[in-house]
C-alpha cells in the first residue's frame, strides 16, 4: 500500500489567554476556533522570561474526567495536590496525570533568570475511565529517549512508539503519541502514524511545510502555529532556510459527548452537576 502523508486540514493562529492567577499563554485548543480534537480538549504554550507574566501561577483547583500533561522546556513548575504528592517538573521533564475521579492541585512555575517555557496538554477520558483512580506518572528529562537520525533530526519520544522506541509514560486510554521533534535546515522529516488517530503539529519553533490540499501541493508555516492533520498513515514536514522544532501528537478519537466546565469534562451536563456538588460538599477527592 502507498504511504499516504497527511495534508494540513486546517492552520490555527494561537490565542492569547490569561488563566490560572494570571499566567499569559497562547491557547491552540480549547477555544472557539477549536474546542475538541477528540481525544485532545486543550493546548497550551506558555513562555515568558517576564515574572508578571508567569509568577501568579495556577493555585489550588480541581480537575475530574481528564488527564493533564505537562511538558516543561525550561524553568521549573512545582506541584502539590491533595493527595499528598509534590515535586517539581524541570526542564525536559514531563507529568502525566490521569485526574479520574478527582484531584486538586496546585501547579506554580518557579521565578528564575531563564523564564518559564512548555506545555500542557488535556487529554480526554473514556466514559469508563471518567472516575478511576487518580495516577501520576513523573517522567524525568534522562528517561525520555532520544532518537538521533543521520540528518541531525531530534525526536524526543514521550509516549508511543517511534523507530521501533517506546517512550516511558504508559497505559494511557486514548493510546497517545507524543513527540517533541528538532529538525535541522533543509531538511525532510517523515515518520509512520497510526491510520486510525487523530492528530496534529504544534510547530513552535521556526518554520516547516506540510503537505496541502488540492493543487496547492504544499503550505508554508511560521511558528507559533497548530496545525490540524487530515487523514493518512505518516507525517512529513519539510524545512527549507529555516529549522523547525514542534510537538507532534495524535490520539484515538473516543467519539462520546463531552460536557465541559473549566477544570472538569464529563460526558453529560448531570456528571458536572455532580462535580460541582462534590466540590461544595467537601468530598470531591
Ligand atoms: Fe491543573
Amino acid at each position: 500500500m502507498k504511504a499516504l502523508p497527511r495534508r494540513a486540514l486546517k492552520i490555527i493562529e494561537p490565542q492569547p489567554v490569561v488563566e490560572g492567577a494570571g499566567v499569559r499563554l497562547k491557547r491552540s485548543i480549547g477555544t472557539r476556533t477549536l474546542d475538541y480534537l477528540d481525544p485532545f480538549l486543550l493546548l497550551d504554550h506558555f513562555a515568558s522570561t517576564n515574572p508578571r507574566d508567569y509568577e501568579a501561577g495556577f493555585p489550588l483547583h480541581p480537575h475530574r474526567g481528564i488527564e493533564t500533561v505537562t511538558y516543561v522546556l525550561s524553568g521549573t513548575v512545582s506541584h502539590k495536590d491533595t493527595l499528598g504528592n509534590s515535586g517539581s517538573i524541570g526542564a525536559g521533564d514531563v507529568q502525566w496525570m490521569t485526574a479520574g475521579r478527582g484531584i486538586m492541585h496546585e501547579e506554580m512555575p518557579q521565578v528564575s533568570p531563564e523564564g518559564i517555557a512548555g506545555f500542557q496538554l488535556w487529554v480526554n477520558l473514556p466514559a469508563k475511565l471518567k472516575m478511576t483512580t487518580p495516577r501520576y506518572q513523573d517522567i524525568l528529562a534522562s528517561e525520555i529517549p532520544e532518537i538521533k537520525r543521520d540528518d541531525g533530526t531530534i525526536i524526543r519520544v514521550i509516549t508511543g512508539q517511534m523507530d521501533h522506541i517506546d517512550g516511558p509514560v504508559s497505559e494511557i486510554a486514548a493510546d497517545p503519541f507524543y513527540a517533541d521533534v528538532s529538525v535541522p535546515p533543509h531538511s525532510s522529516f517523515t515518520g509512520a502514524m497510526d491510520p486510525e488517530h487523530a492528530g496534529f503539529v504544534y510547530l513552535f519553533e521556526g518554520e516547516a511545510s506540510f503537505p496541502a490540499g488540492g493543487s496547492v501541493g504544499e503550505v508554508r508555516v511560521t511558528s507559533p502555529k497548530l496545525v490540524v492533520l487530515g487523514d493518512g498513515d505518516s507525517i512529513n514536514v519539510v524545512t527549507s532556510e529555516s529549522p523547525a522544532r514542534f510537538l507532534w501528537v495524535s490520539g484515538k478519537p473516543l467519539n462520546e459527548p463531552i460536557a465541559r466546565y473549566g477544570p472538569f469534562v464529563m460526558n453529560t451536563r448531570e456528571e458536572i452537576e455532580q462535580a460541582l456538588l462534590d466540590l461544595r460538599r467537601g468530598n470531591f477527592v
